[in-house]
């Protein structure tokens, strides 16, 4: 045990290689050589305690190309979450992976908010607040988005449990930072509510992913061919959920 350690947030050094500028963190549960970028969009290499630093030099100078195409692609999402203006009334907000346009009105003498997705004049979510609300519009969204996830994931459900041949036994709607969902071996599956902002093919995936985890427990060649003889499109909706990850989470930021 490294007593040092306890609770605090390890010491980020910064060093460069290749031209490059990194963070460097160790981490007492890091096992391997792990690169990402973080919330700034910086290159953090994550090293086990006691490797050399020599090691995380030279595997940010072999991905030199990766990091430059994941700032790129940070970039340019950073960009278009700017663009959107803040959260209010005109801002522009991915759902079900289509842009629509929040509007914002005042219901005089309503008692309650409500939330309608409309897209009668062009995809738009319409907020009509009650003069007495007092949550943020973040709130009210995420609340409203909450619903609409567990009304689309449980339509999903329906559809692909017979496929498989599966039955949850419950399905909870959470918000974690790090999946998309889990099965527990009880049967019980989670699902983050920020799948409702993602194209539709890609909230049936992480559907049929948690459901094949009721026949097939981890993820072996077993598991992937039975997922992937139900959505024959899973690797490009993986592929959707890496690129897109940060945006789901900038949503009501
Ligand atoms: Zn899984």
């Amino acid at each position: 045990m490294h007593g040092t350690l306890g609770g605090r947030a390890p010491a980020l050094t910064v060093r460069e290689a290749a031209g490059v500028a990194y963070l460097l963190r160790r981490s007492p549960r890091a096992h391997r050589v792990r690169l990402a970028l973080d919330e700034q969009g910086n290159p953090v290499v994550t090293l086990p305690l006691h490797a050399p630093a020599r090691l995380a030099d030279a595997f940010v100078a072999d991905r030199r190309d990766w990091v430059a195409r994941h700032r790129e692609r940070f970039a340019l999402q950073r960009a278009r979450y700017l663009a959107r203006g803040p959260l209010g009334d005109g801002a522009i907000l991915d759902v079900a992976g289509q842009p629509h346009r929040l509007e914002l009105r005042v219901g005089h003498g309503r008692r309650r908010t409500t939330v309608v997705h409309d897209d009668g004049a062009g995809p738009a979510i319409l907020v009509v607040l009650a003069p007495a609300e007092r949550r943020s519009l973040a709130a009210i969204l995420e609340a409203w988005f909450r619903r609409e996830a567990r009304a689309a994931v449980e339509r999903r459900i329906a559809a692909r449990a017979p496929q498989l041949g599966v039955a949850p036994a419950a399905v909870a709607i959470r918000d974690q930072r790090t999946r998309w969902g889990s099965a527990s071996r009880a049967g019980r599956l989670s699902f983050s509510w920020r799948l409702v902002l993602a194209p539709p093919a890609v909230l049936d995936y992480v559907v049929v992913h948690e459901l094949a985890h009721l026949a097939v427990f981890g993820h072996s060649p077993r598991f992937w061919a039975l997922v992937r003889s139900v959505v024959p499109e899973a690797d490009r909706a993986r592929r959707w959920l890496r690129e897109h990850a940060r945006e789901l989470h900038w949503s009501l930021d």
